[in-house]
């Protein structure tokens, strides 16, 4: 396995932070993720699964929890191990009011069972809020992240939408926590419709283009965001694509267009990254187990993040079932590989895979000017014949001319995923107040967090780095919580 320059590293989240995170909270990280991995993989083995630790996908420091080869679930795994020790878990139950004595300390919270009825949950050590994103309240996506447009943007997940209402960011708002500085962080990835990728031509609503198609999906989804249209159509033609070609000659089934082939192997990479939805599903599952803390939190013994999911965790279940179909979401994805016509592209942006006979029928359609669409395309002809992209340096490999109708265009709407956010934590995973002061017995974890992120979602640094991200601070913050 690789060994990573936990220093080099930090450095490098604090950069794609563009400043935004505390450092102390990245170095944190950093020092922590092997140990808590290894946590992760003892309990697998202990519990009769298999935990499987791969190098292969994505960048150099990318590590994959990959419990398929036993069949079962981290999640069930780590349950099973609570139980070991004592936890108890209450499923079906939404925490409504988080609650401070006069000190201002945190001292349980207020849950809602199944049947209606209302528990007051108390914590003998301290509440760690594990809620999740606020994918599913608009209006704190319109507030905390104002320069991502929700009307060409896709909700990917249902179970996202529905779970992820912002409820820990509420909460801590609501009990005078200080909520970390706008913009938050979005998790956007361009994996419906056409995949942006280098070799493709892609436009902006005036049918002009306008990046490297090769770049990060974090950096496209900025710059999208600023383009006429606030969107993205890739436009083809007749032949088959450079990655059709690709594929076809390493032996893909032939016969695959050009964003077929495009979409499918991007869907592979975010299926493979789905598969760290095993990873996702032990951080859910432990920040959850210990998102509603409550009594007894650390009464099983102080072993950790287990220890501190003692007793009452709700979130856990539902928690686990959000993290879990995530990652089979993308998973399925990636083996149904929808590319023209089959994808599912925001309605707003039209553009499936539909055919026209010219590229001025095409502008027509899609409201660009004809004359700088066709532009665009000569540019990119003349370009793709010398082999080198002069105009932004894209990776010409698989580059194919474009000039023979009919023409094809497929809008690639970004995708919300996590729309991370809440309250500023330090480094100890505390809860801080509007003077930067730690509240008392009150931590967070994972997507409803500020201070680990920036503006910048940063899979230039990690792939699959919100579910490590979620994995190490809930079992941070839950051994802080027990340390008092
Ligand atoms: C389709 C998809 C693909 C993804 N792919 C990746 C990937 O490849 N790599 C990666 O790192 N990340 C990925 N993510 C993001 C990843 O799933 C999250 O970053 C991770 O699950 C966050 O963990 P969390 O514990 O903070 O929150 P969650 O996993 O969202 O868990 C929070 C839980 O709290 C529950 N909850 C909310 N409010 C309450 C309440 N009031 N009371 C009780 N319970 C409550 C929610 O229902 C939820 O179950 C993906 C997300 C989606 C939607």
């Amino acid at each position: 396995m690789a060994t990573v320059d936990e220093g080099a590293y930090a450095d490098k989240l604090i950069e794609a932070s563009l400043g935004a995170c505390d450092p102390t909270l990245a170095h944190t990280y950093a020092h922590h993720a092997g140990t808590v991995g290894d946590w992760l993989a003892d309990i697998a083995t202990s519990t009769g699964n298999q935990a499987l630790f791969s190098t292969s996908i994505g960048s150099e420091n990318t590590t994959y929890f990959d419990d398929a080869a036993s069949g079962s679930s981290i999640y069930g795994a780590l349950t099973t191990y609570g139980t070991s020790k004592g936890a108890t878990y209450a499923y079906s139950t939404e925490v409504v009011r988080l609650e401070r004595d006069d000190g201002g300390r945190a001292t349980g919270v207020i849950a809602k069972g199944a049947d209606g009825s209302y528990t007051r949950y108390q914590a003998s050590k301290g509440v760690v809020l594990a809620t999740g994103a606020y994918n599913g309240d608009q209006d704190m996506v319109r507030k905390y992240i104002p320069w991502l447009d929700l009307d060409t943007t896709d909700e990917y997940s249902p179970l996202a939408n529905n779970g992820n209402t912002g409820d820990g960011l509420k909460m801590a708002l609501w009990t005078g926590a200080r909520i970390g500085s706008v913009p938050h962080c979005p998790m956007v990835h361009f994996i419906k419709g056409a995949m942006p990728m280098a070799g493709s031509l892609f436009v902006n609503g005036a049918g002009r283009r306008f990046m490297d198609e090769g770049t990060s999906m974090e950096v496209i989804a900025q710059t999208v965001m600023r383009q006429p249209g606030h969107a993205m159509y890739q436009v083809g033609d007749a032949k088959p694509s450079g990655m059709a070609l690709l594929m076809m000659s390493m032996g893909a089934s032939s016969g695959a267009d050009a964003s077929a082939a495009g979409t499918s192997s991007a869907m592979g990479a975010s299926g493979a990254a789905g598969a760290s939805g095993a990873t996702g599903a032990a951080a859910s599952g432990m920040a959850g187990a210990s998102g509603a803390a409550a009594s007894g939190a650390g009464a099983a013994g102080a072993s950790g993040a287990t220890g501190a999911s003692g007793s009452a965790g709700a979130g856990s279940a539902s928690s686990a079932a959000t993290a879990g179909t995530s990652g089979a979401a993308g998973a399925s994805g990636s083996s149904s590989g929808s590319g023209n016509g089959a994808a599912d592209p925001s309605a707003n942006l039209g553009g499936s895979g539909e055919t026209y006979n010219s590229l001025d029928e095409l502008a027509a359609a899609y409201d660009m000017d004809a004359a700088v669409l066709k532009q665009t395309v000569e540019r990119w002809n003349e370009l793709v014949t010398k082999g080198v992209d002069e105009d932004f340096g894209s990776n010409f490999k698989i580059a194919q001319t474009i000039d023979t109708p009919p023409y094809s265009i497929t809008a690639s709407p970004g995708c919300r995923l996590a729309m991370i956010g809440g309250p500023q934590v330090d480094a100890n995973l505390a809860v801080l107040d509007d003077d930067y002061k730690p509240i008392p017995g009150l931590y967070a974890a994972g997507n409803c967090t500020c201070g680990f992120y920036g503006p910048n979602y940063p899979m230039q640094v990690q792939d699959g780095i919100a579910r490590a991200f979620s994995t190490v601070s809930g079992y941070l913050a839950a051994k802080n919580a027990i340390a008092g």
